[in-house]
């Protein structure tokens, strides 16, 4: 059976299916024990949870790094935690046995992390809910399963499979991780692009139908599953595998290589990021800065905004991350396709074309301010921090905005407080009227970043996530084309920078394009910046140029694709 579900990090895992179930834990029927009782079965079990936990978190310290084995050090601490312990020996004390004692204070305390609405204390709650679960197994003797030591190529299954468990897994003998529920940026997918692991999530119907020592293919790359395949389809992918295999061998020459066209002309090479998971992957896949930091992942999936301090943390820690490589920091990108519930925005007819991105900012000087005073403060150190404005259809919106940067400088310096006094101001391309008045625009901004994939949607009036429009929105339209060269041009007779952070960036067929228009910076997804990398490297001037000529006489989608195809078929 074939299911269809979200690419979560590429690659092909064939092996059988290892199923992850959380462990039943009912505790209906067991009988209270007295005080002394009860608290002699809950120092067992924590004795041996201390035990069993040291030992995962010394194993992921060995094979995986540091922030895996602080996942599990994260349990212990817990179960050290006097406030937490005496919370559950009162507990037993009311007369509650000690899974129920364990059980309730567990949930109140991720009830007290919750109330706190930071997200990086929110993040706690699941170390809190995976000691909970651990520590119930031990009192109850329910058998866990032994996720650092599987049999060989496993295709790990679950409906969830939480952070914690993904730590401590035994990577030498695991195929692939299939998690029915999440989607590219959960933390499992983040975590399985950054093993290496082959992941697909975001299905349904998989879980009920699958049982243990089934035979599994899981395509990260195109986010399949097949179960029980037939012995056709099973060598067809084992030879996907080993070519995908092939191809990562040899792009991991590109990680330490700078980039440069066949030509050995330097272009700077960027990665797009939503926070320091995505840092890191991109950092160690050999990007050379941020392109494209879309903060309003900070702003998603919580009750409140968050604060200037803690803004200020992660921007610092990407600028470090990087430094003394550039981040372009874009301001909050809220509305359209990206709903931020704590920003309680009103409810729009046609929110495509409503009050999102720099226009809410505008209008919420305070809410900008807090942003832009963090921006600010994490450059201090090591100045490669930018600013870049999302959405922008007009020279005031970008004059506004400066104004309040300056006021926000002003404010920083009366405080005595340490900032970039010379930070750049860039803008997203990304509309066509940011297009048609490129040229003055460039005038009062440091940088452009041209974003095709909104870019596009507007230019071709085509719903940007409509699968039924989806063959009318292609950046390959020549008014799109007609688009790039405009900017790119603009930037050029400006003498300043012009990068590209859609999704457009990293399509080999696009890449010749946006070397021959003279395109500074491409911004790609972590995952794809080395095989960018490599495209750039096959690209000559010369050639691009008459490639992309052709390309440009051409008036409709399929005549530019036609003829890219057939240019490139034609230099294999
Ligand atoms: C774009 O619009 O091309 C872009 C890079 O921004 P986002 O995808 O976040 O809208
Ligand atoms: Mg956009």
């Amino acid at each position: 059976m074939k299911f269809i579900g979200v690419a979560g990090s590429p690659g092909v895992g064939i092996g059988k299916a290892v199923i992850f179930e959380p462990p039943k834990l009912d505790w209906d029927g067991v009988v209270y024990s007295g005080i002394e009782g009860e608290k002699a079965r809950l120092g067992e079990a924590i004795a041996k949870f201390k035990a069993d936990v040291t030992e995962l978190a010394n194993f992921a310290l060995e094979k995986r790094g540091k922030e895996h084995s602080d996942i599990l050090k994260r349990q212990i601490s817990l179960v050290r935690d006097p406030f937490f312990l005496q919370q559950i020996n009162d507990l037993i004390d009311g007369g509650k046995v000690a899974e129920g004692a364990v059980n309730e204070a567990a949930e109140a305390c991720a009830e007290i992390y919750r109330s706190t609405g930071d997200e990086r204390i929110m993040e706690r709650i699941t170390d809190v809910m995976d000691a909970k679960t651990r520590l119930l197994s031990l009192l109850l003797n329910v058998e866990t399963l032994d996720l650092s030591s599987l049999p060989k190529d496993s295709v790990l299954i679950g409906r969830d499979i939480p952070a914690s468990a993904i730590a401590s897994l035994d990577l030498e003998n695991l195929a692939a991780l299939v998690p029915e529920s999440g989607g590219y940026t959960s933390h499992g997918a983040i975590m399985a692009r950054s093993f290496g692991v082959p992941l697909v999530t975001g299905l349904s119907g998989l879980f009920e139908t699958v049982s243990k020592g089934d035979t599994i293919i899981a395509d990260g790359s195109e986010g399949v599953v097949i179960t029980s395949p037939d012995e056709a389809t099973l060598a067809a992918y084992a030879s996907k595998r080993q070519s995908y295999l092939d191809d990562q061998k040899s792009l991991n020459e590109f990680k330490r290589r700078p980039t440069l066209d066949a030509d050995g002309n330097p272009r700077r090479l960027l990665a797009n990021i939503g926070g320091i998971n995505d840092a890191k992957a991109a950092k160690a896949n050999g990007a050379e800065g941020v392109g494209l930091f879309r903060t309003e992942f900070l702003f998603l999936d919580r009750a409140t905004l968050p604060s200037e301090e803690e803004q200020f943390r992660v921007y610092s820690e990407v600028s470090a991350i990087f430094a003394p490589g550039e981040v372009i920091v874009r301001t909050l990108d809220a509305g359209g396709d990206k709903n931020v519930p704590a920003l309680k925005l009103p409810k729009e007819d046609n929110p495509f074309l409503g009050y999102r991105a720099i226009r809410y900012c505008l209008a919420e000087p305070a809410v900008f301010a807090t942003q832009l005073r963090a921006i600010l403060r994490a450059g201090a150190k090591d100045k490669n921090l930018r600013i870049m404005l999302p959405f922008v259809t007009s020279a005031d919106e970008i004059t506004q905005a400066k104004a309040l940067v300056a006021a926000c400088a002003d404010e920083l310096r009366a405080k005595g407080l340490d900032f970039d006094e010379n930070v750049k101001l860039g803008i997203m391309v990304e509309t066509p009227a940011a297009v048609l008045l490129a040229e003055e625009l460039i005038k009062i901004a440091d940088f452009f970043s041209v974003g095709t994939n909104d870019l596009t949607q507007y230019t071709l009036a085509a719903d940007r996530g409509n699968a039924k429009v989806a063959q009318l929105c292609s950046p390959f339209h020549p008014a799109v084309l007609q688009s790039l060269k405009k900017v790119i041009a603009a930037g050029k007779s400006a003498g300043k920078p012009v990068g590209l952070c859609g999704e457009s960036g990293a399509d080999p067929e696009m890449i010749p394009l946006l070397l021959a228009l003279g395109l500074d910076e491409f911004s790609v997804s972590p995952a794809s910046v080395l095989r960018v990398r490599r495209e750039i490297s096959h690209w000559g001037l010369q050639r691009a140029k008459e490639l992309t000529q052709g390309a440009l006489a051409q008036t409709t989608t399929e005549a530019v694709k036609a003829h890219i195809r057939e240019a490139l078929k034609l230099s294999q």
